[in-house]
């Protein structure tokens, strides 16, 4: 294990960043570069040449022998193929070779990645383009280049570009909306910082289960005698395994660029979490892809397995993201940070209207961008916000927002008003107690927390969904306000007028409480407690308007992509079921008939012995019904899953839903309560114990 480092030099060392361009790139073409990744403009082919060559000397010169075009297919994960830098010589010997061609775009076949029906068989190429907002770095031998990823058609096929795109459009808006405070700002960006949570187990227990192999999470396994009830795992101490992976993670991460900042144990047993330091979205996006597939390789040199998935065990508590998310303009200014004087302070009302109306309208899409089979077992359950997207905003906006809403008309109360309700912001207390973890996205004193992402989820889509739908809101707002007389007027006017239009989406109790979710069913909320409820709504009418006014989405890609996540779903618990009979018929009624054909032996030499006393035949007996229960359950899953319709996403969704997850619970029941009778011994794979209680 590693002593002292210096993290400075450690930092950035893999990455081809500022210091490195300009050190490596003449004036000119660093010149040229900086704009492209300033102002989106294209690259000419002879600057993308001396780029290509100074980036290759200078990942030979860290041990890269290939590259690779790196993006993000609809599947949520990265997709990378390598090819290495050598071109043969006359010679018969090779040199490194790497062209500005090579650089810019990519041609990977792409007909293995799920398109929703986008890319017809014919054309099944797709290409992908570098990213140069996105760092250059090497890993594991490779030059990694951020790419975008599309049809040759030009439909996108990827999670950036649209996340690009959002960005884009949320900064045009907003940057109309600070002209009518007098602010001439060019680029507003948003930022996020992703807390990320995650389990470790030990190697070995892990390849003893098929379910944590083929699904990510446990199909079987009873709860074990302790939990996390006695609440000593969060933020407790460290082991000493898991803090030397810490400590190697944190020095991988910043090697690439990665602001790795904080680092605890969580509430459940080996749950542990890593926050970054927030930045630009989609190089947060990048990092955050970065920051799992490293979590799990360095796992596995410290004979761990990092498990990323949503819900690893039932009735532990599950791993999520959360997605702290706020605006800056180029001058860094934090358009979500209450201003001091009455025009700040009218300027951050303005912009959290929009935020709380954006909330309002798209509670559906905000919903969708977190809904995956994996996540639908942590939303609502006790331990993550509920299926309701609401907002906390917490005791001191709260009264401001009501002041505001219940004030005169504005004619009489313009300039009083500004100073009752706007004038004298109190300094919010930022949320460092986590005082409410309940709600779906809190306001948390500078930028909003939105906390229902799963822990597996690629960040791109819930901030796709966040920077959109406020781009809408800041839109309709600068409209109105332009054409203004009396801007002061107008904007009271509109802020009055649109809390009292949104404020039922504003929700600061406790949301974990059942009560909440009838009074959110009063209030007109929607409640889409599945991935199979809630995507539908992906292509409602008002969300196609949405993303094609924004250029975001045209329809036909929001069609594929909805089937696609329809798709995923289905195949998800798919593949859940057959490792569940597999499990059942493999391991677990071999295993319970071994037992039972022990216990017969028993109480067959006990009676033959004259012996008298029945708990073996007793036991015998509450085995024999509970196995007969799983292998029939078993087998009315198998058929299920034989029955299930071959055509239409939505229907396959529903399917799955409606009938093969209770089919699963089905099979679970019996076998759980067996793992308690059957002996140790004979029991198939490592317990819930086991795993979660490791030395
Ligand atoms: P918590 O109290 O929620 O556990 P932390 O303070 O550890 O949170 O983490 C909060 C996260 O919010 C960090 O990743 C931090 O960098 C991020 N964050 C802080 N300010 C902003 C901002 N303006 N925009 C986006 N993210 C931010
Ligand atoms: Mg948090």
């Amino acid at each position: 294990m590693s002593t002292a480092k210096n993290v400075p030099e450690l930092f950035g060392s893999m990455v081809f960043n500022e210091t490195v361009m300009k050190e490596r790139l003449p004036k000119d073409v660093y010149r040229k570069l900086k704009k492209t990744m300033r102002e989106g403009t294209a690259l000419d082919a002879d600057v993308a040449a001396v780029v290509a060559t100074a980036m290759k000397d200078w990942a030979v010169s860290k041990g890269a022998t290939h590259y690779t075009h790196w993006f993000q297919p609809m599947t949520g994960i990265t997709a990378e193929k390598h090819d290495s830098f050598i071109s043969p010589t006359d010679d018969g010997g090779v040199m490194m070779e790497f062209s500005g061609k090579e650089l810019m775009r990519g041609e990977p076949d792409a007909s293995s990645f799920p398109s929703g029906g986008l890319r017809a068989t014919f054309e099944a190429r797709g290409y992908t383009a570098w990213d140069p907002t996105s760092y250059a770095f090497v890993k594991d031998g490779s030059l990694y280049i951020p790419t975008a990823f599309c049809s040759y058609t030009g439909e996108i096929l990827d999670k950036k570009t649209p996340l690009l795109r959002s960005m884009d459009a949320i900064s045009v808006q907003a940057a109309r909306v600070l002209k009518l405070f007098g602010k001439d700002v060019k680029r507003v960006t948003t930022t996020v910082g992703p807390e990320q949570e995650y389990f470790l187990i030990e190697k070995n227990d892990y390849a003893r289960r098929k379910d944590l192999i083929f699904t990510g999470r446990t199909l079987f396994g009873a709860k074990p005698p302790k939990g996390q009830e006695m609440e000593d795992h969060y933020f407790g101490s460290i082991r000493p395994r898991v803090a030397a992976f810490m400590q190697e993670l944190d020095e991988e991460l910043w090697k690439l660029g990665i602001f790795a900042k904080t680092k605890h144990n969580e509430v459940a047993p080996a749950q542990h979490e890593m926050a970054p330091v927030f930045t630009t979205t989609n190089i947060a996006t990048d990092h955050n892809q970065l920051t799992m597939e490293v979590m799990k390789r360095v796992a596995q040199k410290h004979g761990f397995i990092c498990l990323m998935h949503e819900k690893p065990f039932e009735g532990v508590n599950g791993s999520g993201k959360h997605n702290n998310w706020s605006l800056s303009t180029d001058d860094g200014e934090n358009l979500l940070e209450p201003g001091k004087t009455p025009s700040e302070n009218a300027q951050f009302l303005l912009f959290l209207t929009a935020v709380i109306k954006a909330v309002d309208e798209y509670q559906d899409l905000l919903r969708i961008s977190v809904a995956s089979a994996g996540n639908d077992h942590r939303l609502g359950a006790n331990e993550a916000p509920p299926a309701v997207v609401s907002m906390f905003i917490g005791d001191e906006l709260q009264a401001i927002l009501d002041a505001i809403e219940s004030g005169e008309d504005y004619t009489d109360m313009a300039k009083t008003k500004m100073d009752l309700g706007v004038s004298a912001l109190p300094n919010i207390p930022k949320d460092t107690t986590d005082r409410n973890r309940t709600s779906p996205f809190a306001f948390t004193g500078n930028k909003f927390e939105f906390r229902m992402l799963g822990s597996a989820i690629n960040i791109a889509c819930p901030n796709i969904m966040l920077n959109t739908s406020v781009a809408e809101e800041l839109r309709l707002f600068a409209d109105e306000l332009e054409s203004a007389a009396d801007f002061e007027k107008a904007l009271l006017t509109l802020i009055k007028r649109e809390i009292k239009a949104h404020k039922r989406i504003i929700f600061n109790g406790n949301g974990y409480d059942d009560a909440w979710i009838a009074e959110a069913e009063k209030r007109g909320l929607l409640n889409l407690k599945s991935t199979a409820d809630a995507l539908p709504h992906y292509t409602d009418k008002k969300n196609i308007e949405l993303f094609s006014r924004h250029g975001v989405y045209t329809q036909a890609e929001m069609e594929s992509r909805e089937e696609t996540l329809l798709e995923e779903y289905a195949k998800t618990l798919h593949i859940e079921a057959l490792t569940m009979s597999d499990m059942m018929r493999q391991e677990i009624l071999p295993a319970c008939v071994a037992f039972e054909g022990e216990l017969a032996k028993t109480v067959k030499n006990k009676k033959e012995a004259g012996v008298s006393g029945g708990m073996e035949a007793d036991l015998l007996g509450k085995v024999s019904t509970l196995t007969e229960m799983a292998y029939t359950k078993c087998g009315a899953l198998e058929e299920a899953v034989e029955a299930a319709p071959a055509a239409d996403a939505k229907a396959i969704a529903d399917y799955y839903h409606d009938v093969i997850i209770p089919a699963m619970d089905d099979v679970r029941k019996p076998a759980d309560q067996l793992e308690r009778l059957v002996g140790k011994e004979h029991w198939p794979f490592p317990t819930y114990s086991d795993i979660l209680f490791y030395v």
